[in-house]
Formats: C-alpha cells, sequence, structure tokens
C-alpha cells in the first residue's frame, strides 16, 4: 500500500489512477532530490503489479510475492557484476546501478536482453534504472532501444535527483512523476509517530533534512551537533573580529587533508548557521530558523553583526563551493574564505 510511504500523496495519486485504469507506462521518470522515497515508490509500484492478493489495485504487502520484492542484495563489489541487471529475490524485479557514478553499458545491454522476455512468475517484469542521470552517452543510447521496443509486460522506471542531466530523448520517452519534499512539521510527525525519533531530536532532524525523510533517517546527530560546534566557534570569531589566530586556526583545522570527508559537511554547518543569521537580521527574533535550538544565541550573534554581513558571507561561501568543483587547494581556500569574511 502507497500509505506505508510518508509524503508524495500526489506522487501516490497519479501511481494510484495509472493502476486503476491498467495504464501503466512502459518507460516513467521518478524525479526528485535524494532521500524523498524514490526507489521505495518504484518497489511499492512493482508490488502493486504483481501482488497476489490485491486491496483494490495496491499491494498487499504481505504476500510472497510481495515480501521478495525489493529484497536485493547488497550492492556488489566488482566491477564485472554491474554489467548486468541485478535482481531482487522477486524473479521478475530487477535494477541496473552504476558503478563509480558510470552506468555501464554492458548493463543496458542486459536490461534490453531481460526487457524481451515475458514475466517468470508474476503478471510484470519491473526494472528500476538507479541514479539514471549516471548513463553515459553510449548508455543512453542503448537505454533509447530498449525504450522504443519495451513489450507491455515491462515496465521501466528511471530514478534520478537531476533530470535534466538525462538526454532529452530519453526523458520525452518517459512520463514524468515528481517528487518533493514533506512540510517539516509532517516530516517531524512522521518521525516520532514510527518511533524513528523522540522529541527535539525528531525536530532537529526534520529541520536539518529540510522535509526529505531518508536523509533525516540518516542524520547522525551528535555528529551534527560537534560540526556545527566547530564552525559557531568560527562564526563567533569572526563575529568578535580581533581574533585572527582563532580563525586561521580554524581554517587550518576544516582544510585539514586528514579530515576530508568533513570537508563539506562542515561548509554546509556553517552555511545554514550563516543562513540562520541572515533570517534572523531580515525578520527578527521569530524568524524560522534550521537551528532553532540555539535560537538566543544566534540571536545575540546577529544583532552583533554590522547589517549585510550574513549575506556576504553566503556569497563568499557559495563562491569557495564553485572553486571547490575545479580543484582547488582546499586549505588555502579555507585561509582565504575565513580571512575574506573577516574583512567583510
Ligand atoms: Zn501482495
Amino acid at each position: 500500500m502507497f500509505d506505508r510511504l510518508v509524503g508524495n500523496e500526489r506522487a501516490k495519486e497519479t501511481l494510484r489512477r495509472m493502476l486503476r485504469q491498467g495504464r501503466v507506462p512502459g518507460a516513467l521518470l521518478f524525479a526528485g532530490d535524494e532521500g524523498l522515497g524514490k526507489q521505495l515508490f518504484a518497489l511499492e509500484l512493482a508490488r502493486a503489479l504483481n501482488c497476489r492478493a490485491r486491496r483494490g489495485v495496491e499491494a498487499c504487502g504481505v504476500c510472497p510475492s510481495c515480501k521478495r520484492t525489493g529484497k536485493f542484495e547488497s550492492p556488489p563489489a566488482e566491477r564485472d557484476e554491474y554489467k548486468k541487471v541485478l535482481w531482487s529475490e522477486h524473479r521478475d524485479v530487477g535494477r541496473v546501478l552504476p558503478f563509480n557514478r558510470n552506468i555501464l553499458v554492458d548493463a543496458v545491454r542486459d536490461l534490453e536482453r531481460e526487457c524481451n522476455f515475458r514475466p517468470a512468475e508474476g503478471e510484470a517484469r519491473v526494472f528500476l534504472v538507479e541514479d539514471a542521470e549516471s548513463l553515459n552517452d553510449a548508455a543512453s543510447n542503448a537505454l533509447l532501444k530498449t525504450l522504443e521496443e519495451a513489450t507491455p509486460t515491462t515496465h521501466l522506471i528511471l530514478i534520478t535527483s537531476r533530470p535534466a542531466a538525462l538526454l532529452p530523448t530519453i526523458r520525452s520517452r518517459c512520463q514524468t512523476v515528481r517528487f518533493a519534499p514533506l512540510a517539516v512539521e509532517e516530516l517531524e510527525s512522521y518521525l516520532v509517530k514510527n518511533r524513528k525519533r523522540a522529541g527535539e531530536e525528531a525536530r532537529l532532524a526534520a529541520h536539518l533534512a529540510a522535509g526529505r525523510p531518508g536523509v533525516a533517517l540518516g542524520l547522525n546527530l551528535d555528529t551534527y551537533r560537534a560540526r556545527r560546534e566547530a564552525m559557531l566557534g568560527v562564526v563567533e570569531a569572526l563575529a568578535a573580529g580581533d581574533d585572527r589566530v582563532r580563525l586561521l586556526r580554524a581554517a587550518e583545522e576544516l582544510g585539514d587533508a586528514k579530515n576530508k570527508d568533513e570537508y563539506e559537511p562542515r561548509l554546509d554547518a556553517l552555511e545554514l548557521l550563516i543562513r540562520d543569521l541572515w533570517l534572523l537580521a531580515l525578520r527578527g527574533s521569530d524568524a524560522p530558523l534550521v537551528n532553532y535550538d540555539l535560537r538566543d544565541r544566534l540571536a545575540r550573534l546577529a544583532v552583533s553583526l554590522r547589517p549585510g554581513r550574513p549575506a556576504l558571507w553566503l556569497a563568499r561561501v557559495e563562491e569557495l563551493r564553485t572553486h571547490l568543483n575545479v580543484n582547488v587547494n582546499r586549505r588555502s581556500a579555507t585561509d582565504a574564505l575565513f580571512l575574506s569574511m573577516a574583512l567583510d
């Protein structure tokens, strides 16, 4: 049942209508940010198509067919394994995954072969093409052929957070279903009701995830708080304006190659803090903050800043991000960032 999934009521209605009319397209494109449940929706659609004890047009969720659908082994380690369709325990439901951000053309050829077969045990064959933005030109062209020749019992579901990165010829052959984040309050109450997180933890997770359930579930809040504390130290040093040594030490720590994996998450945390300061300056003390649990501390900081500073800082962080994409040296870029923020 689609109701087992949280949010995206419009996508649910679209999929239910397709099932009711018996017109589930041969090619679907599920588009929307990471963490919105696109893969879960795709598998729920696959269950509905093959369920042995449907409730209306939807999957029962408990028959052997439903149970096996979507049970995949964890992604393989070897490149060669990515050259073919990876099957779930249901013999009509498989997926294609990218290896090193590339969907291999051999995998699409295997998919093309499999698309020609009749269902082995159910009524429909369903294939998920995950991270479909990872189709290069060769793989895209192979897939186009498959999309043109698919049999009526085969359904391809392309899943992507970057639909614009797909070839227009691919997009135009798929019916697009769009996924959107939930309202933060809706996500918070989902987390509490399903005992995923309690009280304040649920609230902070929902805020940080900006309404994306998959992100909220995967967050480590202790890690986030530690990052945030480090970055708040930077903002406080910037606000005080007289602590260049502290700033350079912070830049050194952030830019240190040892902490490579921490770099972007910390930059994210810094940006969220500055955004909150900007909102406080703009809208006063009842501005809707992501770091709402630090409201008093941030409000004190906000009044100590020259007007316009947070906006300039946000632009600096964005500028740094663009430079990072072209492989600039992190250490010196971070030094430059903090020193120029100090002068803003
Ligand atoms: Zn079932």
